[in-house]
């Protein structure tokens, strides 16, 4: 299950060429990021090298190339480079260039493709974070744009494309994985109008534009340095571009997006669309705080933080917390536990599993006090060290203690924990947890 940790470039790598709007020479360096980073570019070529995000609430202009930008500092044609990165699985790296637009290459995302595999990925500590659709999202546009978004358990994206009176009319859908990407959709270069190029090339805003970064088309005619990579490489592109328009939500999708002639600026309305239905699903887990001081939590309070319940709530109460690093709860063991009755029948005995589950509860109602509330959940990890010393009975009353023995990051922790019965130990265990917003 690696491929649902957040990923990042195992070292950095670049590549140089020719940026198209301004016909100069632009270097680009990929550089590995922690956890939670995201996507950024760093404009290296400006006093303190500005960052910038790769944000929606970054964008700035839609009109032929999709440009973001923070304060006065630019980055354009952003889709190529953020395509070929989400689609190959990086979650977290900088963009580093020396000029204010990634080089154009072929007019494909091949180069980056290559680049990304030279530099080779790595799995990090941290689950990835995914946008689930549960509800449909359409955007359109006057001009006859439409974009959908379905739910579905993988990320697929379907488009048909049709060029002017309805030549070169394309259809391509495809579940997106790094492999089929690379193969199928990273090669398909950028295309153009004659008609809209030649208009640019009067105003001289594609000096770096030629048949080599892109397919231009005249009426019925293509004119391209080489051949038609794909019988459908216009439908290709639109969809490696709206992967790239995309990524600018920051987390990934499991959803079907149906795009019908889709374009820059209504692949953005569809980002946008996405990230308020995300804010107004996260609004619905109210962030709940804890009282102050070490005072312990009842049964009422355990379950305004815990989203656990009869018969999966493995704590009455808190007892008390010791400073920021210590935690001890309590369970009563009645022989109205419904696990009883199966464990064993005649000789009933607390299964140690459950007794685990009782020291994971307690660490993590500890993590959550450390984290200042419980918008963030604790997910139990693994588990080492864990030994069932003595058995469990019906009557018993438990005591489980926490201690905080390792927060590595403030996404990881790691809590040694032990259940006492009669003054004596139980089972013990050391917990490793990560967070995640919820
Ligand atoms: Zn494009």
């Amino acid at each position: 299950m690696t491929s649902e940790l957040q990923h990042t470039l195992a070292k950095s790598a670049g590549f140089s060429g020719t940026s198209l709007h301004t016909g100069e020479k632009v270097t680009l360096k990929l550089q590995p990021a922690p956890v939670d980073h995201g996507i950024k570019f760093k404009r290296k070529d400006l006093a303190d090298e500005p960052t910038i995000d790769a944000n929606i609430a970054n964008l700035k202009m839609v009109e032929r190339a999709t440009t973001i930008g923070e304060g006065a500092v630019r980055v354009h044609t952003v889709e190529h480079v953020l395509s070929a990165l989400s689609a190959m699985g990086v979650d977290n790296a900088i963009i580093e260039m020396d000029a204010n637009e990634p080089p154009i290459g072929d007019g494909s995302a091949a180069p980056y493709v290559e680049v990304i595999k030279k530099a080779g990925t790595t799995a990090q500590e941290a689950p990835r974070r995914f946008f689930d659709v549960r509800e449909p999202i359409h955007v359109e546009s006057k001009s006859g744009s439409l974009l959908v978004l379905l739910p579905d358990d993988k990320f697929r994206v379907s488009c048909t494309q049709a060029g002017p009176n309805n030549h070169f009319t394309q259809f391509f859908s495809a579940e997106i994985s790094p492999g089929l990407y690379e193969r199928e959709i990273a090669p398909a270069r950028t295309f153009v109008y004659y008609e809209e190029v030649a208009l640019l090339m009067e105003k001289n805003l594609i000096k770096g534009g030629s048949l080599e970064n892109a397919i231009v088309v005249r009426g019925d005619a293509v004119l391209s340095k080489e051949p038609l990579r794909f019988a459908d490489e216009f439908a290709r592109h639109k969809i490696l571009d709206i992967i790239g328009d995309l990524a600018l939500i920051g987390t990934r999708i499991r959803g079907h997006v149906i795009a019908v002639k889709p374009g820059h600026a209504v692949n953005a309305e569809l980002a946008r669309a996405i990230v308020k239905q995300h804010a107004k699903i996260t609004a619905l887990s109210v962030p709940r705080t804890f009282p102050p001081g070490e005072g312990g939590l009842d049964i009422n309070q355990v379950m305004e933080i815990l989203p656990h319940r009869f018969p999966f709530l493995m704590v009455d109460r808190i007892l008390g917390f010791e400073g920021e690093t210590k935690c001890t709860g309590m369970k009563t063991v009645t022989v109205n536990e419904p696990f009883f009755a199966g464990h064993f029948p005649g000789h009933p005995v607390m299964p140690g599993v459950l007794q685990v589950e009782a020291m994971a509860q307690v660490a993590s109602i500890l993590l959550m006090k450390l984290a200042k509330s419980a918008s963030r959940i604790g997910y139990f990890m693994s588990a080492d060290e864990v030994k069932f010393r003595k058995p469990v009975f019906p009557g018993d009353t438990l005591f489980i203690h926490a201690e905080l023995i390792k927060a590595r990051s403030n996404r990881l922790a790691k809590a040694h924990c032990s259940c006492v019965v009669n003054d004596a130990v139980v089972s013990e265990g050391d917990l490793m947890f990560t967070f995640l917003d919820k």
